[in-house]
């Protein structure tokens, strides 16, 4: 693997090419996404080897898009390897990954967010189309995106997870409109994404009729594990930026229970980080399991704490907020700010992704075997199912 860093960086120098060139040459020697197949820009390595190739290529200077595309690169990409014909993995994976087709995930709706299931966005079959008709709701970076990931419901008739299908759509095609959706960071970093008889080709379907929530449940396991497993060297991320503050502090203010809170902190940062080393090193190419779940919840509880710790370290300053202008970020998770921008936008950690309430109704399921969550929906039609 080493060689073949060597090797593609020797033969596109970053500094003199493309980034677009560059990616798609990262992706051609399967050091994309390592730890799929060779032919779709992998290895069929372990997961855990991808920071080390990130961190590699990040030293030579090559360009690095994860953020641009993070639904792309987390979440979209899995679904079309696991989900995927083979003339779509051709045709979406090596796009993606060179950031030339940016992808969103159009799931949650007005009704329907952690109980996704019952979303109410329908497809009609119309010969050898469908016709899309619904409301979307939170599209993370559907204003830059070329394609998105929808759910929709096929078959009203059936229980709720039985009558959902998956589609590719075109974002830019006739009849979706994206509006934008603020954040209270000032952002619009996601939006609201209607759908009015969008013509989607059989061909786009990424799943069998009926069965959707199958492909569902592969692009939600990716996303807890793209939001929450990422492996950063140690010391750095939030907890780097509170102790980057905690040394900015005059000697005199540097007390022994904030020191105290640091410290803490900067222990469970250190064993989140140990933890997601060993769940990718367990994990090969396969849909992780309930370990991404763990992971989505410390992380997300653990950011909201640590640049709690940040905004008070830097007392009455960490009342300033530089501007309030409504922005459209290129990128996903509030992009690189300072920390007054990222106390803010930790607040959402929680509900993305899946809100902590419920990775914990999955793990106290799934892992701990613990007695299931009250449906009052099972086994009953979802056009019968009262709603809103
Ligand atoms: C920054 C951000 C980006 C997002 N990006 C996307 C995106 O790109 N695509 C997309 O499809 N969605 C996206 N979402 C939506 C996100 O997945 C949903 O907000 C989330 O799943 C929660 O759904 P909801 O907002 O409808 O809240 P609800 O489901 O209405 O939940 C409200 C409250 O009830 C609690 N609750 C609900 N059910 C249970 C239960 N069974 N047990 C215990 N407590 C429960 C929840 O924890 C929460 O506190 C994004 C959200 C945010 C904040």
């Amino acid at each position: 693997m080493i060689r073949r860093l060597d090797e593609l960086v020797e033969s596109h120098p970053p500094a003199t090419t493309e980034a677009v060139e560059f990616l798609g040459a990262q992706f051609d020697a399967g050091l994309a996404f390592v730890h799929f197949p060779p032919g779709y820009g992998g290895l069929g390595f372990s997961r855990q080897l991808q920071p080390l190739i990130r961190d590699r290529l990040k030293d030579a200077g090559a360009p690095n898009y994860a953020a641009r595309n993070a639904i792309g690169y987390g979440m979209a990409a899995p679904t079309i390897l696991t989900m995927g014909s083979e003339a779509q993995k051709r045709r979406y994976l090596r796009p993606l990954f060179t950031c030339e087709d940016i992808w969103c995930q159009l799931f949650s709706e007005p009704g329907a967010g952690s109980d996704v299931a019952s979303l109410a966005t329908r497809a009609v079959k119309d010969g050898d189309e469908w016709l899309l008709n619904g409301q979307k709701v939170w599209t993370t970076l559907a204003h830059t995106s070329r394609f998105g990931m929808v759910l929709a419901r096929t078959n009203p008739e059936a229980e709720k997870h039985k009558g959902l299908t998956y589609f590719v759509v075109d974002m830019h095609a006739p009849g979706v409109e994206v509006r934008p959706l603020r954040q209270m960071t000032g952002d619009a970093e996601f939006n609201e994404v209607y759908f009015t008889d969008v013509r989607v080709p059989d061909g786009e379907r990424l799943s069998e009729v009926g069965e959707g929530w199958r492909g569902a449940i592969v692009t939600l396991m990716n996303e807890r594990v793209s939001i929450g497993g990422a492996i950063s060297p140690r010391g750095s991320g939030p907890i780097g930026m509170a102790v980057g503050l905690w040394l900015r502090r005059p000697l005199e203010q540097r007390d022994p229970v904030t020191r105290d809170r640091l410290t803490r902190l900067w222990v469970e940062s250190e064993t989140q980080r140990l933890t997601n080393i060993r769940a990718a090193a367990a994990s090969l190419a396969g849909t992780p399991g309930p370990e991404g779940s763990t992971a989505k919840l410390a992380y997300a509880e653990l950011n909201k704490r640590v640049y709690e710790l940040c905004d008070d370290l830097l007392g009455p300053e960490g009342m300033l907020y530089d501007s309030y202008e409504m922005r459209r970020p290129e990128g996903a998770g509030g992009e690189a700010g300072g920390p007054q921008r990222m106390f803010l936008r930790s607040r959402a950690n929680s509900i993305e992704g899946g809100t902590s309430e419920v990775m914990r109704n999955i793990l106290g399921e799934r892992v701990l075997g613990l007695p299931g969550d009250v449906r009052v929906d099972k086994g009953v039609p979802w056009s019968q199912v009262p709603r809103n």
